[in-house]
């Protein structure tokens, strides 16, 4: 997969090197390219933001070098490439979920327009939007000082979906949110060994190897951690995921 973001602060996707993220560049596979938004500018100060219209506080970005660098990159991808899809990072997006990193995850090549000020000139979403697959997306409901973290947020929750970039295949098969075993719910408690720990056990039924007792274990430990911290999640759990004993408990 291929990744651009751009920035006017490329020093901030520095950890994009390291971890799960780093050893998939390493491996090669993840293409990871970070550009300084600013190489799009004209003038001595390298401007890349001015007054909103309409007045008001806070400054807006630019769309002309926004434009600049999108075109730039857009022509960079190799004559076989499918578009990219373009992820503008905005508070005011759809929020960001498990299944939109999926989607994600199935995409080749994804852009990232990570901002800051009060965003960007809405011209350029437009402009786009007439070509590409746009997504404007919110990683929660409060606002950052930039897209960057955002950014760093998203493009871990994708990379960990990709074949081959997490140890085990499986390891997500099980996670909060996903629609297997789990049928969307958060995942429960886990532990580790020594089997004490200053004076507190581990679940007898974790070491019983009863395995069909310790898979009804967990559902019930997901049903029960769900409904206390996210019980929007129980209304809207797919009532075939959930069986009758869930329903019970
Ligand atoms: N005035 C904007 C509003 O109220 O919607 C907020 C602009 S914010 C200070 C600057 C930039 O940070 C945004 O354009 C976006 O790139 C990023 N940002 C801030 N909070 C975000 C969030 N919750 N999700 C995604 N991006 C966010």
């Amino acid at each position: 997969m291929r990744l651009d973001v751009v920035t006017i602060f490329p020093e901030y996707l520095e950890p994009l090197n390291v971890s799960l993220v780093g050893k998939a560049r390493a491996r090669g596979q993840l293409d990871v390219r970070v550009h300084d938004l600013r190489t799009w500018t004209h003038d001595r100060h390298h401007t890349v933001d001015d007054t909103p219209y309409g007045g008001g506080p806070g400054m807006v970005m630019k769309p002309e070098p926004w434009g600049e660098a999108l075109d730039e990159i857009l022509a960079s991808g190799a004559p076989d490439q499918d578009e990219p899809v373009l992820v503008v990072p905005t508070p005011s997006g759809r929020p960001f979920t498990q299944a939109l990193a999926v989607e994600l995850a199935a995409a080749p090549w994804l852009v990232f327009t990570p901002a800051r000020y009060e965003g960007i000139d809405r011209r350029v979403v437009e402009e786009y939007g007439s070509r590409l697959d746009v997504r404007e997306v919110s990683i929660g409901d409060y606002v950052l000082a930039g897209g960057e973290a955002p950014v760093l947020v998203m493009v871990e929750a994708v990379a960990r979906l990709l074949p081959g970039v997490l140890g085990n295949a499986e390891s997500h098969r099980d996670d909060s949110f996903a629609p297997g075993s789990m049928a969307g719910l958060l995942e429960g408690p886990v532990y580790t060994k020594p089997p004490q720990w200053r004076g507190r056990e581990i679940p007898e039924v974790l070491v019983s190897g009863h395995h069909g007792r310790i898979a009804r274990w967990r559902r019930d430990q997901a049903l029960a951690r769900t409904s206390t911290h996210r019980p929007d999640l129980i209304e809207a759990c797919d009532p075939v995921g959930l069986d009758a004993h869930d329903r019970a408990t």
